[in-house]
């Protein structure tokens, strides 16, 4: 790959089936990735056994197949890459930026519900901890290329977040920071749901001192002000029978509604039609539609 090559990627996490919020970040990665004559790779997420839905990550990669979205590389599965993250632990326990902590939820919840380094000096060790990033150099601002220039919310963008949790689970900051640098992941589009914990990767990646890649935040669905479709809104899983129905549906969100003669035809042809019309000048920052549909 040349550094110029366009890499991008859609990183499902396999808790439930893909729904049409889910799809906004599918249809819209593939589409700036191909509109950049670019590759899209899936990777799955599934570094949280007991957030996982047995067979979803099968339920998704065919429903990406059947709207026609086909990714470029051989999929990467997080469960299979600790090697990797305990690569970039080691690196960062180099520099004494982590440390172990015992904190408990409830206990940080009592404090105000944000973690600002009450373990930093405290010379924990392993033993029932989860170990934490110091984050000396917290990110304040960042750009995206849709949603623009974003102060981070500092009451997150300055914690001290965990690496790898007290049962020995990997911590999604360290691996998606980890996976989309070993990927030559340049490009990042994903909900506006995962804006402020960008602060929070970027700090991983200017302590490593990693090239980081640009960022683009598409809107999430929302049903009612504030109510986002989602798998804990019970939004319906994706009928795979009513693809090219989905994909316009979700190219419409988008503010690229293909015209009637390509939208009667298929999610092949449909697809081609929308990379080769993709502007980001014309992605709405917000997407409120008044039911859920399905
Ligand atoms: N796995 C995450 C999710 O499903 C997305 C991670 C990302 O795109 O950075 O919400």
């Amino acid at each position: 790959n040349s550094p110029s090559t366009y890499r991008g990627r859609f990183a499902p996490s396999p808790s439930g089936p893909l729904h049409l919020g889910s799809l906004v970040a599918a249809v819209g990665s593939y589409l700036h990735a191909k509109s950049h004559q670019g590759k899209w790779l899936v990777r799955i997420e599934d570094i949280d056994p007991p957030r996982e839905m047995p067979g979803a990550t099968d339920i998704i990669l065919h429903t990406l197949e059947q709207h026609g979205l086909y990714w470029d590389e051989a999929i990467r599965y997080q469960s299979k890459q600790s090697d990797l993250y305990e690569y970039h632990l080691e690196l960062l326990q180099k520099q004494s930026v982590t440390y172990y902590c015992n904190c408990t939820r409830k206990l940080i919840q009592q404090r105000g519900g944000h973690y600002h380094g009450y373990c930093r000096d405290r010379h924990l060790t392993a033993e029932g901890c989860s170990l934490r990033f110091k984050n000396l150099a917290p990110i304040n601002y960042f750009t995206d290329m849709l949603q623009g220039n974003i102060a981070a919310d500092q009451a997150f963008s300055h914690e001290d977040f965990i690496l790898k949790r007290k049962d020995g689970l990997y911590a999604y900051h360290l691996a998606v920071v980890s996976d989309d640098t070993d990927q030559q992941i340049n490009h990042i589009v994903r909900g506006s749901d995962l804006l402020q914990p960008t602060a929070c990767q970027l700090a991983l990646y200017q302590q490593l001192k990693l090239p980081q890649p640009q960022y683009l935040h598409l809107p999430v669905v929302v049903t009612k002000p504030g109510l986002k479709l989602s798998k804990q809104n019970h939004a319906p899983a994706l009928d795979n029978n009513r693809a090219t129905d989905n994909l316009c549906t979700v190219l419409s969100w988008l503010n690229h509604a293909p015209p009637a003669d390509i939208a009667n035809t298929d999610c092949e042809h449909i697809l081609k039609w929308a990379s080769a019309n993709w502007l980001t000048s014309k992605l709405p920052q917000q997407i409120e539609i008044l039911k859920a549909q399905g």
